[in-house]
Parts: C-alpha cells; sequence; structure tokens
C-alpha cells in the first residue's frame, strides 16, 4: 500500500509572516487527514521558524535541495546536518530549476541523494524531459539517464526514496500531462526502478507528479495506478487551494 503525498514545493516565496501564518492556518485545517502525506519546503531561512510550529504534527518539512560537501568552505551552500536541524526529513533533489539554472546534473543528484539517505532524510528526487526532448521522442531515454545516473548503487533497499516525475514543459505553464501521458512514464519509471532494485522496492515507492497541478486536476490524475500524489509549484502557494488538493488526495491508496 501506497500512502499518497502532497508536497508543496515553495521555491523563493512568501515573507516570513507569510511562511508562518500558512504553517498556523495548515495545522488547523487539516486534523481530520489521516491518510494523505503532507510536505512542504519552505525557502532554506524559514525552515527553523516552521519548524517551530509544526514540529509535533504530521507535516513534513523539506528542504528545497542540500550542498553535496557535508561541512566546509562552501560558501553559500547549506549541509544535510543543517536542514537536519531546522527538522527537515526530506529534501528535494535534481529540481528541473536547479537543472535549469545552477547546471545541476543527474551525476551531481546521486551525491547528494547517497548524503541525504545516509543520514535518514528522505530524497525526493525529480526527473522530467522538456518540450523539444519530447516533440524528438527523447522522453522515455532521457527520463531512464536520469534514474540510473542517480540511483544506481543508492542504498536504497535500506533507505526511503520519492520520485517526482515533473515535465518541464508542465511546470509553472498551466500545460498538465494528460493523467494517461503522465501514467505512462510513470509506469516507465516503476519499470527501470524494479529492474534496478527488485519488486518489492519498486512497488512501496511513492511516485509523484508534477506540473500545473491544480484542485481541478488532482483527482483525474490520482485514478491513476501509479500516481501516488504530487509535487505542487504554484497551487501550493495559497492555503485554500493546497487545502483542497490535500482533501482531494486523502484516502486514494494504491
Ligand atoms: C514545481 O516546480 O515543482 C511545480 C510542479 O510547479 P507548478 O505546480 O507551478 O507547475
Amino acid at each position: 500500500m501506497r500512502k499518497p503525498i502532497i508536497a508543496g514545493n515553495w521555491k523563493m516565496n512568501k515573507s516570513l509572516n507569510e511562511a508562518k501564518s500558512f504553517a498556523n492556518t495548515l495545522l488547523s485545517q487539516i486534523k481530520d487527514i489521516h491518510d494523505c502525506e503532507i510536505i512542504i519546503a519552505p525557502p532554506y531561512t524559514y525552515l527553523d521558524a516552521i519548524n517551530q510550529i509544526i514540529k509535533n504534527s504530521s507535516i513534513c518539512q523539506s528542504a528545497q535541495t542540500i550542498s553535496n560537501e557535508i561541512e566546509g568552505a562552501f560558501t553559500g551552500d547549506i549541509s544535510i546536518n543543517m536542514i537536519k536541524d531546522c527538522g527537515c526529513s526530506h529534501v528535494i533533489i535534481g529540481h528541473s530549476e536547479q537543472r535549469q539554472y545552477h547546471h545541476e546534473s543527474s551525476k551531481n543528484c546521486h551525491i547528494k541523494c547517497n548524503i541525504a539517505m545516509k543520514n535518514q532524510v528522505i530524497p525526493i528526487y525529480c526527473v522530467g524531459e522538456t518540450l523539444q526532448e519530447r516533440n524528438e521522442n527523447q522522453t522515455l531515454s532521457m527520463i531512464k539517464s536520469q534514474l540510473l545516473d542517480c540511483l544506481n548503487e543508492l542504498p536504497i533497499d535500506s533507505e526511503e526514496l520519492i520520485i517526482a516525475y515533473e515535465p518541464v514543459w508542465a511546470i509553472g505553464t498551466g500545460k498538465v500531462a494528460t493523467p494517461e501521458q503522465a501514467q505512462d512514464i510513470h509506469k516507465f519509471i516503476r519499470d527501470t526502478l524494479e529492474k534496478l532494485t527488485g519488486s518489492s522496492i519498486a512497488n512501496k515507492t511513492r511516485i509523484l507528479y508534477g506540473g500545473s497541478v491544480k484542485p481541478n486536476n488532482i483527482k483525474d490524475l490520482m485514478k491513476q495506478p501509479d500516481i501516488d500524489g504530487a509535487l505542487v509549484g504554484g497551487a501550493c502557494l495559497n492555503i485554500d487551494s493546497f487545502v483542497e488538493l490535500i482533501n482531494k488526495t486523502n484516502y486514494v491508496t494504491h
């Protein structure tokens, strides 16, 4: 059984006051949610303050990335231990904006996922093709190499992993993949994972869809057998739409 997940990636949004008020309201509105895991990924500078609000609740906190070093002279970087100190149980790795603006490679994501797993922080590893790759029929080969370059020789047998399929052409564009398009890729990801890790791990790994997920399209996406939740950008910033997404995902266990 795979419990669904709604993960909200705040990116570089909100003031500290807005962040705290969002977390307090979220806490008060999810009392009846037991069958959907909720993850929020605020910017680094709010992690500690948000942790003070949610630490005794079922809401999990994620960082938006980590350094691929443990400590030392790496100006501007944030380490795994720093995010753990701020109450993070998860970390997003390989988001397309990190790949696009900071030249993050899948091999570098391997280093980060390895660090996260060895420190009992669950990676949310993002893969996805660009529009050009889709148009050139490169989607499957691109996703396969993103998966293999990162996941090969990771200790997935003992540590948990979440994968997010986020077609780059659907992120922040309002163009959502059809549920069938998304399901095809999710199945491909699970099959690739199965070859890498065996069926029991592949069957329990949650694969999230990301790319213009909104309250009006989540239900159809969640009907697909290999879609186990969503990584949400734009629609997670507003408390009402985030809570609506959670309510609509609660109870959809695969
Ligand atoms: C994201 O950036 O992870 C994302 C899915 O964004 P949006 O929901 O805005 O498309």
